[in-house]
């Protein structure tokens, strides 16, 4: 699996502040460098989730 950009403004939680997983974000574009595939911790639900994955507590990145 590689890392691709992806857009904050989709409800994933790669683009969440609480997901702990590997990523870089660009804040001029707004963009995230993510391998989605991967998993990451999430700080609210305590459990590892991947990047694809989302719920209704999303906290997107500024
Ligand atoms: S599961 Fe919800 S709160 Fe956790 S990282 Fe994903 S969108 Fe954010």
């Amino acid at each position: 699996m590689s890392q691709d950009l992806k857009p904050i403004a989709a409800r994933r939680c790669y683009a969440c502040i609480q997901w702990e997983g590997v990523r870089s974000y660009d804040r001029g574009t707004q963009m995230v460098k993510v391998d989605v595939g991967r998993e990451g911790k999430c700080l609210v639900h305590r459990t590892m989730v991947k990047g694809s994955h989302f719920c209704d507590q999303f906290f997107q990145l500024k």
